[in-house]
């Protein structure tokens, strides 16, 4: 399934739209509220990075899993 993330209007050529919620696309594990909030964390930082202003942390869980082995 095509689902956009937060950059994808920008990647589309359309400046000054970046998206944010729990529709989107997260090259990590995220669901929810908490996908809203780490892409509301990525659409700030797309508008930090654009104004040169220091970006904002993002913690996310690794897709791989804890790593027992
Ligand atoms: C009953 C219920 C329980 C939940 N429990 C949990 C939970 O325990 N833990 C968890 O992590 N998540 C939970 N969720 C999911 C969580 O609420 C959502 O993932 C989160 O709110 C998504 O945030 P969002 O900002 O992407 O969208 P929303 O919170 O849906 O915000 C979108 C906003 O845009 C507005 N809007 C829509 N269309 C327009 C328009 N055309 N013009 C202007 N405004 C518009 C809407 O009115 C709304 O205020 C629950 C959801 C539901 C329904």
């Amino acid at each position: 399934m095509l689902r956009p993330a937060a950059a994808t209007p920008l990647e589309l050529g359309i400046s000054n739209l970046v998206l944010a919620g729990d529709w989107l696309h997260t090259d990590f594990p995220s669901a929810l509220m908490e996908r809203a909030v780490a892409t509301g964390r990525q659409a700030a930082n797309l508008v930090l990075l654009a104004d040169g202003v220091r970006q904002v942390p993002l913690t996310v869980t690794t897709s791989r899993g804890p790593g027992l082995l």
